[in-house]
């Protein structure tokens, strides 16, 4: 998500002395052998992950576990994460030709990783291909488009980042678009304008999804009313809980099951929890603080920005600054939106290495835990693999089925 970018800033790692401690207080032994084979024999999909910044970096390696971060491939192994979409970010700021370049460059980054780990990675751009990625035992690798500034205002780019393997695109960032609000920008457009909706139309065509997280509540309705196929909101969570512009109200994710779509929960604490969000709020000097810390360890290297930011939120949450917030909010989420849209419309989304990781969620080998926590809560297990990935599959399903029809029509 690279939060709301001040903010992006104001996100957290691993304590390394909190974060650790919790995590190994809380050991793989807490899940039960009934979850454990439930999640490892389910496709757990992540919808959004922002470690594409760090692929910039020519110290990182996927591969090695890291000692920051959520990522890598042994730790998506060690969590039984069987596909995972990643990021292409840059900020609102940057426009133009620009941001189509640095696009570009970054979903180059993501084909360079999977061609160097072809034991573990392989591209993925259909469902049918995650899980034959998954028969192979490989990790399903994909990409989403966080912000539709990185068309520059042109279907052709649109087309381009389909034929490199990009599945879905975020119409916004925090900033508007030429032809989008953001919910975390002052309206200018009432929604899409009519170039928006041609790209809704065109994107449909492709078979890329449309994500409508970050999008103001206008430019949701837009797009949900234009488009034929169903919409993903890749890492969103509830407005009810947690009141946040970006999450989504009861009556939108009524609205998106309605037509098929998906909400992808999002992990990030300043979204989860209303009491984080207020204390923030209380002070927005901390931001500031955070800020400045964050680019004074960082300059303007973006990877190190978004995961230092979490290691200084919990600098401040150790400090008793800020409110502690507990992994089991995802849950909470999760299980409100299953109330409200039932199972069949929820999955995840968690903003790994792009956000404030909740304690006892620091990465991705933390992810039996949600099933376990799903099962006590009652969950049945056919339930509990279609929000561990199942729906996300019949999602992009359907999206390639529209596409394969208004692709035998001719062109309006
Ligand atoms: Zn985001």
């Amino acid at each position: 998500m690279r939060i709301e970018m001040s903010r992006a800033i104001l996100t957290a790692g691993l304590c390394v002395s909190a974060g650790s401690f919790l995590a190994a207080a809380v050991t793989a032994d807490d899940i039960s052998s009934r979850a454990r084979k439930l999640h490892f024999s389910s496709i757990v999909i992540d919808t959004h992950d922002d470690t594409t910044q760090r692929f910039l970096d020519a110290n990182f390696d996927i591969g090695l576990r890291s000692p920051s971060g959520s990522i890598d491939i042994p730790r998506m192994r060690e969590g039984g994460l069987g596909a995972i979409f990643f990021s292409i970010w840059i900020p609102s700021k940057v426009t133009g030709p620009e941001a189509v370049n640095r696009a570009m460059a970054q979903i180059e980054a993501v084909r360079e990783q999977v061609r160097k780990h072809p034991k573990d990675l392989i591209l993925a751009t259909t469902a049918a291909e995650i899980r034959e990625a998954r028969k192979n035992r490989k990790i399903a690798a994909l990409m989403g488009v966080e912000g539709g500034h990185m068309i520059n205002s042109d279907l052709d780019v649109v087309r381009k980042f389909a034929s490199l393997g990009v599945q879905y695109m975020t119409l916004t960032h925090t900033g508007n678009v030429e032809w989008a609000d953001s919910a975390t920008a002052k309206a200018v457009h009432n929604g899409l304008t009519d170039f928006g909706k041609d790209v809704i139309r065109e994107m449909n065509r492709l078979g890329m999804m449309v994500d409508i997280s970050h999008v103001s509540d206008k430019t949701f309705y837009d797009a949900l009313e234009v488009s034929k196929a169903p919409l993903i909101a890749s890492h969103s969570s509830c407005r009810a809980l947690c009141d946040a512009a970006r999450n989504m109200t009861d009556q939108m994710m009524k609205d998106l099951a309605a037509k098929g779509g998906v909400i992808q929960i999002n992990y990030h604490v300043g979204f989860l929890s209303q009491e984080f969000r207020n204390a923030e709020k209380a002070h927005p000097e901390w931001e500031q603080a955070i800020a400045a810390e964050i680019k004074q360890r960082c300059g303007d290297n973006e990877a190190c920005l978004l995961i230092e930011g979490d290691h200084v939120t919990r600098e401040y949450v150790a400090q008793g600054k800020l409110p502690r917030v507990d992994w089991t909010k995802i849950i909470e989420h999760i299980d409100h939106a299953v109330k409200v849209v039932g199972a069949e419309h929820v999955g995840l989304g968690s903003d790994f290495d792009g956000a404030n990781m909740p304690y006892g969620m620091e990465d991705a080998t933390r992810l039996p835990h949600i099933t376990e926590a799903l099962l006590q809560k009652g969950y049945s297990e056919s339930d509990i693999k279609k929000i561990l990935g199942e729906n996300t599959l019949r999602l992009m399903a359907e999206v390639e089925r529209v596409s394969h029809e208004l692709n035998q029509r001719p062109r309006e």
